[in-house]
């Protein structure tokens, strides 16, 4: 793993997340579980070599974030939005996350095949119970000081981890840096809002939720992603272009590489983001009568 900090490691180079940790005098504080579980049990010795486990944050539901929680059981306390803990493991009609989080295996880490249980079990016994917040919460761990900042965007129960201390912040995947943005769960208006909330914050690190850690710049790179993908699409609707239409001419795979191991899914993103911001951007708005 990357020191960032004195307290701060990460992981950026596997595929899933950058899963991280941050050591405290009393104890360490884990931030999002690698999605392959040789990775995950790795993850976990690591950690605890410096110390037990004290608590294990969710920053957002999907599930290359959370599937590796199985491999923390028992060690400390899971933490998570409750909008992470509605959506937990559950499956959407545009991702199963139990089959999705299995297909990374035989490519990505044939040996963790043996490690994961079956499906019913793996549900039976999901590490998702713990303490659940809504708006924002404050953790005081031995000297250091988290503070979760609900940053709804990218997904409605995404938080960043703030650590005044540390001068970092994780944002979880409101930042994807030099790589393809998902934005198929996401109401972007609110994300540009979350970019700002983090932009006010006085830190010298962002581990963002996937690509290299960066700075407080980077915001402006991520905001500028999202309003061209927003333009784009307003622009086709405006043209009066069809869903079909939209999605096969608004396109930004010419931007960026997908993150580490999911290459192959550039097309699907593409296809996702562009189909959902146009579903948004022509759905009736309904308004309440006052
Ligand atoms: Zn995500």
């Amino acid at each position: 793993m990357e020191q960032v900090t004195p307290n701060i490691w990460t992981e950026t180079r596997v595929r899933g997340c950058n899963p991280s940790f941050v050591t405290t005098s009393d104890g360490v504080v884990v931030i999002d579980t690698p999605q392959l579980p040789t990775k995950a049990v790795a993850m976990r010795t690591e950690a605890e070599h410096h110390g037990p486990i004290r608590y294990v944050i969710n920053t957002e539901h999907h599930v290359d974030h959370i599937f590796g929680n199985h491999w923390f059981k028992g060690a400390g306390t899971v933490v998570h939005h409750q909008g992470v803990h509605d959506r937990f493991m559950v499956v959407f009609p545009e991702l199963d996350p139990f089959a999705y989080a299995l297909e990374a295996i035989p490519t990505d880490d044939p040996e963790g095949a043996a490690l994961v249980p079956d499906r019913e079990t793996y549900y039976a016994d999901l590490n998702k119970y713990g303490l659940v917040f809504t708006g924002d919460l404050t953790l005081h761990v031995g000297d250091h000081t988290f503070q979760l900042l609900h940053t709804p965007g990218h997904t409605p129960g995404q938080a960043a981890v703030y650590v005044p201390e540390e001068r970092a912040v994780f944002t979880g995947d409101t930042v994807f840096c030099d790589c393809q943005t998902w934005l198929m769960t996401s109401d972007v208006d609110q994300w540009i809002a979350a970019l700002d909330r983090i932009r006010a914050l006085d830190v010298d690190h962002l581990i963002p939720g996937h690509g290299p850690v960066t700075t407080l710049a980077y915001l402006a790179t991520q905001r500028a992603m999202l309003l061209e993908w927003k333009t784009a699409v307003a622009v086709a609707v405006a043209n009066g272009w069809s869903r079909e239409e939209t999605v096969a001419r608004v396109n930004f795979a010419d931007r960026y590489p997908v993150d580490i191991g999911q290459g192959y899914m550039m097309d699907y993103i593409q296809r996702l983001n562009a189909g959902s911001l146009w579903d948004k951007l022509t759905a009736v708005q309904v308004s309440a009568a006052p």
